[in-house]
């Protein structure tokens, strides 16, 4: 009787340990290199979401006053990307990219929407951020000491009329300084007539990389990434990287929305300066799931960018910022 119990314990230990090297050599059988997205938004699918065309600032008329409000979103092209429907459908898409792309990501905004996307993938594939919203600055802190959010993100006083290094903010950045973890701050681009359709406090002027200086002088051991490349202040991004060895960038949001051709020019701007060491692919990720390979697609294509220069963007770069060393990642076997 013994001997079976025992010998039954054995067999359910070994069942569970032939389960979990089960579970993990199908969590780890990838065939793509990985990817690194740095830059996702997460929220609820608003119903109604117009389909966006790539690159749709490629035009940018104007407007005037006493005309209808203008669309921020151009949705009259040949092959629009279309919204996810609902919230079942964002997570289902979101989830086989990650998987069949061999796709990490940073990501922020509805907690409860990316808990659900965080079930469903591999441990680590999704890495949460946190900006600073209404939170207090000890509320900030807590949720940083928690150890589930990694990064803050995004952070974006331009849309309120500020600079990323009022007053207001320092004591977030003094949180982050001290617990190592680096800032995304959003930077530069704003679209098409942004002060006139949702932010009458959006400034063009509060884009500019300079202003993340006296930030970075208080702080001096704080990561910074800016987001959007400080687009298009592409002179005064270069002299800010020049000067500050901590702070990278990220092309999101840019890569799909202005005209293609200048989005190539910039980054190419960017890595003949070089700096191709310190940009970091992202997406600006919303509500279209083609998001994601067509921005991955501006990169693949980029005639100018060497095989080695486009792994870096598409995903070395980002795995040097953020402290990630190469076991954290699933790899293709040899
Ligand atoms: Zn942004």
């Amino acid at each position: 009787m013994e001997t079976i119990k025992k010998l039954s314990v054995t067999m359910l230990f070994l069942c569970a340990v032939t389960l979990l090297s089960a579970q993990s050599n199908s969590q780890s059988k990838v065939t793509r290199l990985p990817l690194f997205d740095v830059h996702v938004h997460v929220s609820k699918v608003r119903p109604g979401s117009s389909p966006l065309c790539p690159w749709f600032l490629t035009s940018m008329p104007g407007s005037d006053p006493n005309e209808e409000r203008i669309s921020f979103f151009n949705s009259d092209c040949t092959d629009p990307l279309m919204p996810a429907k609902d919230d079942e459908e964002m997570k289902n898409e979101i989830v086989r990219r990650i998987k069949e792309m061999n796709l990490t990501m940073i990501a922020f905004g509805d907690l409860g929407i990316m808990r659900s996307w965080m079930k469903e993938v591999p441990e680590g594939r999704i890495i949460p951020g946190i900006g600073i919203g209404n939170l207090t600055v000890e509320q900030f802190r807590d949720s940083l000491e928690s150890g589930f959010y990694k990064v803050m993100a995004e952070v974006a006083p331009q849309y309120q009329g500020k600079s990323p290094s009022d007053m207001e903010f320092d004591p977030y950045f003094a949180v982050a300084e001290e617990l190592n973890i680096p800032a995304g701050i959003h930077m530069g681009t704003g679209g098409n007539g942004m002060a006139n359709i949702t932010s009458p406090s959006f400034r063009a002027s509060l884009g500019d990389p300079f202003l993340l200086e006296d930030l970075l002088a208080r702080h001096p051991k704080l990561k910074i990434y800016v987001m959007h490349a400080g687009y298009p202040m592409a002179e005064n991004m270069i002299a800010l990287m020049g000067a500050h060895a901590y702070v990278y960038v990220d092309i999101s949001g840019m890569i799909w929305s202005y005209p293609l051709d200048e989005v190539h020019a910039y980054i190419k701007r960017l890595v003949q300066a070089g700096f191709g060491k310190r940009i970091m692919y992202g997406t600006d990720f919303m509500t279209w799931p083609r998001m994601i390979e067509t921005s991955m697609g501006v990169i693949e294509h980029a005639q100018y960018l060497s095989e080695d220069q486009k792994r870096d963007i598409l995903f070395n770069n980002a795995a040097r910022f953020f402290r990630l060393d190469k076991s954290y990642f699933d790899w293709p076997e040899e």
